[in-house]
């Protein structure tokens, strides 16, 4: 099984900011402030881009997820 752009599978349940490499999160005086460390915005956990670059973990995930429909898939 090959997983060459998990965004493109199963990706939608696990697609924003928050499981992508490059979000940040530092508490501040004001609260907790919510940033891309790539980008240099601003962001929340919930909004979602082009730009996302899932996590280790979200990739295992997806990839299981495709792994399970091949085999069901496969009955
Ligand atoms: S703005 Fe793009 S690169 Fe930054 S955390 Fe969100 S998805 Fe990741």
């Amino acid at each position: 099984m090959t997983l060459d752009d998990p965004s493109q599978a199963h990706s939608e349940r696990y697609h924003c900011c928050a499981t992508c490499v490059h979000y940040c999160a530092k508490r501040t005086d004001a609260g907790v402030h919510t940033y891309c460390s790539r980008l240099g915005y601003d962001t929340r956990p919930n909004w979602k881009f082009h730009c996302w670059t899932p996590k280790e973990h979200i990739i295992q995930r997806l990839k299981a997820k495709q792994f399970s429909n091949d085999v069901t898939s496969e009955k």
